[in-house]
């Protein structure tokens, strides 16, 4: 072991002093490194997914302190998006897109009685789907957070850990007009 210790510093010393050792070992290095590529890059990632936030709280400090390696990254970043700014801006869309998706799957999720339909006229179809405020004041409350609507209001309801208060209920895109219009939908008048 103290052997080991030795010989391991003994080749630091040599590889600091001696630049034919230190060609020889890149050399050396690079090589290995070219033929267990994949397993090397296996590795990296589990160590990365045990270890993801000690890695990226260090790489944000070092991002903050080091001055250099801030402008380098600005360069590299700046030289990639400029490249390649339509793939970036596509993919950003379609990114988000499925995000969103799942988000809404989420919240409607939390504020169904069991199962995603229409509460009064048992439409399934999520994207005909819609949260409605029960008193029919949404717009307003919606405007009192500067969320948006849609997704925006999503995030915030998400963020805010699903609150019970204004009552919401998953209505479908005509029952939730309906009732908006005529207080209520033409399917309760019915009964
Ligand atoms: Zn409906
Ligand atoms: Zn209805």
């Amino acid at each position: 072991m103290i052997d080991r210790i030795k010989e391991n510093r003994r080749r630091r010393i040599k590889y600091r002093d001696d630049p034919v050792y230190r060609e020889r070992c890149k050399k050396c290095r690079d090589s290995y490194r070219k033929r267990n590529r994949r397993n090397l890059l296996m590795k990296k990632r589990v160590v990365y997914s045990i270890k993801k936030n000690i890695i990226n709280a260090k790489r944000r400090l070092r991002y903050k302190e080091d001055e250099k390696l801030r402008m380098l990254c600005a360069e590299r970043a700046g030289d990639y998006y400029g490249k390649n700014k339509e793939k970036i801006i596509r993919q950003r869309g379609a990114y988000q897109q499925e995000y969103n998706k799942k988000l809404k799957l989420k919240i409607f999720s939390h504020y169904c009685k069991g199962v995603i339909k229409c509460e009064c006229c048992d439409e399934t179809e999520i994207d005909f789907l819609t949260l409605d405020h029960d008193n029919n004041d949404g717009a307003k409350h919606r405007r009192s957070l500067g969320c948006g609507s849609g997704s925006g209001f999503y995030r915030y309801l998400k963020k805010n850990n699903y609150p019970q208060k204004p009552r919401l209920s998953i209505l479908c895109f005509n029952c939730n007009m309906a009732k908006a219009h005529h207080s209520v939908c033409p399917h309760k008048r019915k009964k």
